[in-house]
């Protein structure tokens, strides 16, 4: 029997519930193996707890796994002098609690979250073979009170060797399609052997997790809490081989995302389902019935973290369309996005949880959300010069892009009113040259002007400027002839638990190419959309996950509806607790949440008497 290497219990083992026994009881059983569900299972089985993870999908990791893996974290005191930035707890709860949250949110909640999340990076890195790299990505309300540019974590190059045979059973990364980002991602493109970004986030997680003993089973959907004398004790479960229960002896965390998939809980709560779906196949709210049923008060229900999407023809995961997430493309120039009668409805170039509220809002009187479906229109300078779904300057975009020669035919061929469309980019073009937004301010905050078009060390003489398609192709070739080396390089970094070495040599070169971006001129974010042949692409809202659930306090404790809490039932991540009610930190401002209250809910679970 293999031996785990930190503690003396066995190894854990992972598998489908087809192959693998499910053990009838454990210490913990936690619901979900997303970054909310490990981070909780890690947890516990830390403080000593027999750990059991449920996961109704076949592959470990959720939408975690196909995710950037970042998580956003005030404080987190991280190579602050290479960066050269310094932060607060203090910082952080100004900004968390700022333009008016400090009414609306649980003040015990927040402070619990400010205390352990940098807590909670260093126990991931001290139990795992991750570590984090920090890197400058402005806070998404990047100029109010408290708001920092370097408060996001990235995972670093992860080796997934240790997991051996069990790493094809964590869930894959899918295409993403940020078309320009001050991260240079372009060079990860080629690189070999590690895993990046939420796979390499869930994959350490998991190996983690085996080294401390904790079983993981897919193929296994809890389906209903068991409860006794008003405390939750275990769960239903129907697997392969059936149905079963499974006794908790110290406790049950929820962490089974949210419930975007569900067409019946998103028609009751968000006012539609979602045309398009960005996150992965299994999330479909089971936990909202299951904690209700235990007597669970239910907070966030109306949020989402919200997200354009297009998609992509032909784009699938599990057999299902997913979309791509619509990002660093609204902020750059020679772009507007409009509605079917060809009106803006919002600054293209806030953040997509911003724009996708937008998106998503009703109209008061007629209840239509006349936004959900909206077009992204852009001009052959655009196309010239920028990436756009997988396509390189000037190259040939895929079928879902539809040109015209005209803004009118192409309005037609939309099904946009021709005159609104016309008339908008009439409107538009001219305080756009000129660097200007008067109707949504895009392009006036640091935020906005992140993602947009700038190029900070040569200007009008450097490669994308001169020749974007050159820059494109000259990006391709050197990621494949330098991603093999630096996948080696990392791997060996990684494998030898030398990750300290490699944040040390990253970070001060990512923080030199990305902080200029941080002072990028509003003229990077808008342009005229003047020159024919124009474009357009159908972009839809949907969600990276919805937010709301069993409401929790600042142990992640679900409570009833006298806020009591009930005994033995924790909720971590988007399966609910809605720490911020929706409100989105930074980049990592979803996992983070998860895998703060799954880190507390774990260690909670753990020290209840058995
Ligand atoms: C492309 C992309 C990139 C993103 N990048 C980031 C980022 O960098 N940083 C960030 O903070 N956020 C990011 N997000 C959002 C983030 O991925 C999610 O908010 C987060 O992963 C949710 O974590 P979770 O653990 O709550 O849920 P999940 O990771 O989805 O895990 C929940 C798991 O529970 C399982 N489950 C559901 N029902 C049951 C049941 N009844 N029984 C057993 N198991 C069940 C599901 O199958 C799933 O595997 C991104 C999202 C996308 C789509």
């Amino acid at each position: 029997m293999k031996l785990n290497n930190r503690t003396s219990a066995p190894r854990g083992t992972v598998g489908s519930a087809a192959d693998l026994d499910v053990p009838t009881e454990a210490d913990v059983v936690v619901v979900g193996s997303g970054a909310s569900g490990m981070a909780a299972a890690l947890s516990a089985a830390a403080k000593g707890a027999e750990v059991l993870v449920l996961e109704s999908e076949r592959l470990v990791g959720g939408t975690s796994a196909i995710s950037g893996g970042a998580i956003w974290v005030p404080n987190h005191g991280y190579s602050y002098k290479a960066l050269g930035t310094s932060d607060s707890r203090e910082e952080g709860r100004i900004y968390l609690l700022g333009e008016g949250r400090d009414e609306t949110l649980d003040p015990k909640v927040v402070d619990a979250f400010l205390d352990t999340a940098p807590e909670v990076a260093h126990f991931i890195e001290e139990r795992t073979g991750l570590r984090w790299i920090p890197v400058a990505w402005p806070d998404y309300t990047s100029d109010i009170r408290g708001a920092s540019n370097f408060r996001a974590l990235f995972p670093a190059p992860f080796a997934p060797d240790g997991l051996g045979e069990d790493a094809a059973l964590v869930r894959p990364p899918k295409k993403s399609g940020m078309a320009r980002n001050p991260l240079p991602l372009w060079l990860m493109n080629g690189i070999q052997r590690v895993w990046l970004g939420g796979y390499a986030l869930i994959g350490a997680l998991l190996e983690g997790a085996l080294d401390l003993g904790v079983q993981v089973r897919t193929d296994t959907r809890v389906t209903r809490l068991i409860s006794s004398g008003g405390q939750v004790t275990g769960v239903e479960i129907d697997g392969p081989r059936g149905g079963a229960t499974v006794s908790a002896r110290q406790g049950v965390i929820l962490a089974s995302g949210g419930f975007e998939g569900s067409s019946d809980l998103t028609s009751k709560y968000l006012g539609g389902e979602f045309g398009v779906q960005v996150s992965v196949q299994g999330h479909l709210g089971d936990a909202v019935q299951m904690a209700t049923d235990v007597g669970a008060d239910l907070v966030g229900m109306d949020q989402a973290w919200w997200m354009p999407g297009i998609q992509v023809p032909g784009e699938e995961l599990d057999g299902r369309p997913i979309s791509r997430l619509v990002q660093g493309e609204r902020a750059l120039p020679h772009t507007i996005m409009v509605n079917r009668h060809g009106e803006r409805f919002g600054n293209e170039a806030a953040s997509y949880n911003d724009l996708g509220a937008v998106m998503r809002t009703a109209d008061p009187e007629t209840g239509e959300m006349v936004n959900e479906t909206a077009w992204m229109i852009f001009d052959e300078y655009y196309h010239e010069r920028y990436a756009f779904l997988g396509a390189q300057p000037g190259g040939e975009y895929p079928s879902n892009i539809v040109s015209a020669p005209t803004l009118e035919a192409l309005a037609r061929q939309c099904g946009i009113d021709p005159t609104g469309l016309t008339r908008t980019v009439r409107e538009f073009n001219p305080e756009a040259a000129k660097g200007r937004d008067p109707w949504f301010g895009r392009g006036t905050t640091t935020f906005e002007r992140f993602f947009g078009d700038h190029s900070p060390f040569l200007g009008r003489l450097s490669w994308n400027s001169w020749s974007p398609r050159l820059a494109g192709r000259s990006r391709d070739l050197l990621a494949k002839l330098i991603g093999p080396i630096a996948g080696f390089v990392m791997a060996y970094f990684s494998k030898s638990r030398r990750g300290d070495l490699m944040r040390r040599l990253l970070v001060r070169p990512l923080a030199t190419v990305m902080r200029p971006a941080l002072r990028n001129p509003a003229s990077g974010a808008l342009g005229p959309v003047d020159r024919p042949p124009y474009y357009a692409v159908k972009v839809q809202a949907s969600a990276i996950g919805t937010l709301g659930g069993p409401r929790t306090d600042e142990k992640g404790r679900v409570l009833d509806l006298a806020g009591d809490p009930i005994e033995g039932l924790y909720a971590a991540g988007n399966v609910g607790g809605a720490a911020t009610l929706g409100f989105y930190g930074g980049a990592g401002g979803t996992i983070v949440l998860g895998v703060v209250f799954g880190f507390l809910a774990g260690e909670d679970a753990a020290n209840r008497p058995i």
